[in-house]
């Protein structure tokens, strides 16, 4: 049966509030099948990953999130289970590397929408993904921008918002993020003025 036609059929329950609802949210123009399988391993399996998500995130296009291999990328897989709140669109790819870890509420967006006329809802896919080091520290509600590369032991702050290359061991801060310091290289404190490394 053609979209179309399932459309017409269930448009005639529209009496019903939610169908009324998804109609008018244009939900079944997604395709029928795309919302009860959204819907039923989104909200209730949290299947839509081949790897543990916290129940209040969401992942777009999952498969192309690809995380180091390696037995210190637990804190990688940690982080997605108990990280709440947090949204990954891998539309572009986002690449994470071993030792990493993100606080609640960080968000990586790969790709951006169109803004050519009347192409709003296209996604600009350009394949270039996000790629975060390792042992990189997102604070809480960090934001992550498409193309962005963020170095080995960077740190960044609650709430920033990454739109330009983050260097290895930089202290990032503030929307846009912006360097206010650097991680000592060989004990990983933060490399002020006073800082006297005896490591
Ligand atoms: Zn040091």
């Amino acid at each position: 049966m053609s979209r179309k036609k399932i459309k017409k059929i269930i448009s005639k329950f529209s009496f019903i509030p939610l169908i009324k609802k998804s109609l008018l949210r244009g939900y079944f123009d997604l395709g029928f099948e795309t919302y009860i399988v959204n819907s039923f391993f989104q909200k209730i399996l949290r299947f839509n990953t081949n790897f543990l998500l916290h129940f209040t995130s969401r992942a777009i296009i999952s498969k192309k999130i690809i995380i180091e291999e390696h037995s210190e990328s637990i804190t990688v897989y940690r982080s997605f289970a108990t990280s709440g709140s947090c949204y990954y669109q891998a539309m572009n790819g986002i690449e994470i590397g071993k030792g990493t870890i993100w606080a609640y509420g960080c968000k990586i967006l790969s790709a951006n929408h169109s803004l050519e006329k009347g192409k709003l809802e296209e996604h600009d896919i350009h394949n270039i993904p996000i790629k975060i080091g390792q042992y990189v520290w997102l604070g809480a509600g960090v934001i992550v921008l498409s193309k962005v590369k963020i170095g080995n032991y960077a740190v960044i702050g609650a709430g920033s918002v990454v739109t330009k290359d983050i260097p290895d061991y930089a202290i990032a801060v503030g929307n846009p993020a912006k360097i206010v310091g650097y991680r000592c290289e060989r004990c990983l404190l933060r490399n002020d003025s006073s800082h006297s490394c005896l490591n």
